[in-house]
């Protein structure tokens, strides 16, 4: 009857209510083994200067190669590894597998033009003692140039905590690191705050760039972002870019850079160097 029923449903919930705590559990500890056991994979995806159409540069985006569950993409597993402290390892990986990869890209005939590699910093990663450091020593041992690197940040860890992060970010700045606000708008920058942030680009989250041909208003709206980062003298680049009609719009409103599956979705070491070969002759055809 519709008691025992109800009692199996009850039953049922309580069932999967354990197997997602498992399932998180399981994934803690196994993210702690991840970075020693080999298991972090990156994926570049390129970023594309809009004015001219040649990669300007490329983002490292990372992802675990799990022993039982397959490829996994960083929204299921990098607000758990930010929990865990396991980010910090994971973030540290990144970082010098991003740089080693791009300088020696950068030796290549075909990648030899690219400006710079974008790499994701968690909150807790950056406010790991001796992240400055860190970054120094990754430059000086993949002989990396300081300017090729982007660090991408949240616009909350650059709001709160302001006095040693913006230090560390003012001597991140000083070597010649340049640091970007990703997902730019999702937060809370006040205009007052945003004239003094030690930041260099703006990243437009994609949530402002899909609705751009559909309404006016997200339309004026992703300019004005374009023409406060022009007064402010920072770089933008575009997140999310699906459609030829958002390149064009943004190029036609001085977006600088645009990111997005119209150009590629993220891909492989092997994948890039061929997409980067194949933009090449279609150049010189
Ligand atoms: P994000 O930094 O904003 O990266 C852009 C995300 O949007 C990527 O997802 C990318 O694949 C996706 N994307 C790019 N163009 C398009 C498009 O045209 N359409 C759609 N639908 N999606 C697009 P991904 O690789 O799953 O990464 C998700 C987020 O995970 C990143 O967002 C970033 O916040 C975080 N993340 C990635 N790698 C790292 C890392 O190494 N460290 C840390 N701390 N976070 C990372
Ligand atoms: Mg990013
Ligand atoms: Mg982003
Ligand atoms: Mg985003």
């Amino acid at each position: 009857g519709a008691k025992t029923e109800g009692k199996n449903t009850w039953q049922r919930y309580q069932d999967q209510m354990h197997e997602a705590m498992l399932r998180r559990l399981e994934m803690r500890s196994a993210l702690n083994e991840a970075v020693a056991g080999g298991q972090m994979r990156l994926r570049f995806q390129p970023i594309v200067d809009l004015p001219t159409g040649e990669v300007a540069g490329l983002e490292a985006l990372v992802r675990w190669q799990h022993p039982a569950r397959g490829l996994l993409g960083p929204n299921e597993f990098i607000e758990l590894s930010e929990e865990n402290g396991s980010v910090v390892a994971i973030g540290g990986w990144v970082l010098r597998e991003a740089l080693r990869t791009f300088a020696e890209w950068r030796h290549t005939e075909f990648g030899s033009h690219m400006r710079y590699v974008s790499v994701n910093v968690s909150a807790r990663q950056f406010r790991t003692p001796g992240f400055v450091d860190e970054v120094r020593s990754v430059l000086a041992d993949t002989g990396a140039r300081a300017e090729w690197l982007l660090l991408e940040v949240t616009e909350s860890l650059v709001l709160h905590d302001a006095d040693q992060v913006w230090r560390d970010l003012g001597e991140l700045r000083a070597m010649g690191v340049r640091i970007a606000i990703d997902d730019f708008g999702t937060g809370y920058s006040s205009l007052s705050y945003l004239s003094q942030m030690p930041v260099d680009v703006l990243k437009i989250d994609k949530s402002f760039i899909d609705d751009i041909l559909d309404s006016r208003q997200q339309m004026a709206l992703v300019e004005t972002i374009v023409n406060l980062a022009r007064t402010l003298e920072l770089s933008v680049v575009a997140e999310g870019i699906e459609l030829d009609g958002h390149r064009a719009a943004l190029k036609a409103m001085g977006c600088s850079y645009g990111q997005g599956y119209l150009f590629s979705k993220p891909i492989t070491s092997d994948e890039f160097q061929d997409y980067l070969r194949s933009r090449h002759s279609a150049v010189s055809l």
